[in-house]
């Protein structure tokens, strides 16, 4: 019973943004007991489908994080784990779908340098004007046209060798210049702002990236610059949950665990 009027809570806040929700106060105020039967039901069969992405375990633990902070009324750091969360669904398809030296770059600790250094995507449509600058014959996605969204260097501007390809490699690629001004040699992988990665992970596994897109814009201003650090915590939990419950269809969607098995 109790379970049924928790969706119809879903239902009735379905393509609400969390900072409205919060504004009219109309929320749901779970008790404890609700709370873990809640997540038994909701969450636990939703996370058991995605064990096989790589990201899982930090999922997890953003989830065992997050319903901690939830249950303590500490709406910030809660929804900064689900914020996380959609970060490392995306990443997951990202670097399944493209190229595993992304996940090098995080293991080595490489990818704040390259930002630093400029490697960055900032969003879907960059991606995508670099690379059909150089080869409109792109289509999809993959480990090798991934780098036609990176940067383009010369031999002695080559500064993340194991992170680059020749662009002899690709044959029938235009010309294209080193920041130097000499023909470029190589193309160094660029890292993707969270929100390029977003669409991107939706891109490449054909999924529609609005949502995901739009809950991860309402946690940010959760996170900055709201706060939310004394929330009553029944109606915390229930936001949160909420939240996650979206986050983890979205990221199962993403996956194709849905298209598999609704
Ligand atoms: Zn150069």
């Amino acid at each position: 019973m109790a379970l049924d009027s928790f969706n119809a809570f879903l239902s009735r806040t379905n393509g609400i943004g969390t900072l409205d929700l919060v504004k009219k106060g109309n929320l749901y105020d779970i008790t404890d007991s609700e709370a873990n039967s809640f997540y038994d039901e909701i969450v636990v069969p939703k996370l058991n489908q995605l064990k096989g992405l790589i990201y899982y375990s930090d999922i997890i633990r953003s989830i065992i994080s997050g319903r901690y902070e939830a249950m303590a009324g500490n709406f910030r750091s809660a929804e900064e784990n689900n914020r996380f969360i959609i970060e490392r669904g995306c990443l997951s398809e990202f670097v399944e779908g493209t190229n595993k030296k992304y996940d090098e770059a995080l293991k080595d600790m490489d990818w704040h340098n390259m930002v630093d250094r400029g490697y960055i995507i900032s969003s879907f449509a960059e991606a995508m004007r670099r690379i059909r600058t150089l080869d409109p014959r792109v289509k999809e996605l993959d480990s090798k046209s991934i780098f036609l969204a990176g940067k383009a260097v010369c031999k002695e501007h080559l500064e993340f060798p194991f992170y680059s390809i020749t662009i002899k490699a690709f044959g029938g690629l235009k010309k294209v210049r080193c920041r130097c001004g000499n023909e470029a040699d190589y193309l160094t992988l660029a890292m993707p702002k969270v929100s390029a990665l977003i669409e991107l992970a939706s891109f490449i596994t054909n999924a529609n990236p609005n949502s995901l897109y739009s809950v991860y814009s309402n946690l940010s201003r959760v996170v900055h610059p709201y706060g939310f650090t004394d929330f009553p915590k029944g109606k915390s939990y229930a936001l949160w949950l909420r939240d996650l419950n979206l986050i983890l269809s979205s990221i199962l969607n993403l996956h194709g665990v849905s298209k598999v098995n609704p």
